[in-house]
């Protein structure tokens, strides 16, 4: 499995998951449900390389990860953004 998309992130089989300071849960869509059930794109070249990020020296604050967006919710943000000009 090389990359993939999960619709739902907790459908994940985490059997084989090699990425400790990560889960699909905090790298999943945070759109609530408004617009899909919480995708997560599993990718295992990016995860290596955010777990190497993550854990190398001087990077322990390295803790905060945006999220993945489904195109519904990059949609709502880009209409809120033009709502304001
Ligand atoms: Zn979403």
């Amino acid at each position: 499995m090389a990359s993939m998309l999960i619709a739902h992130f907790p459908n994940f089989d985490l059997a084989a998951w090699r990425w400790p300071h990560f889960s699909p849960r905090e790298l999943a869509c945070r759109c609530g449900g408004h617009f899909c059930a919480g995708d997560y794109w599993h990718d295992e070249g990016f995860l290596d390389a955010l777990e190497a990020l993550r854990t190398a020296p001087g990077r322990e604050f390295l803790a905060s990860l945006r999220a993945v967006e489904c195109i519904g919710r990059r949609r709502d943000k880009l209409h809120a953004q033009d709502d304001c000009r």
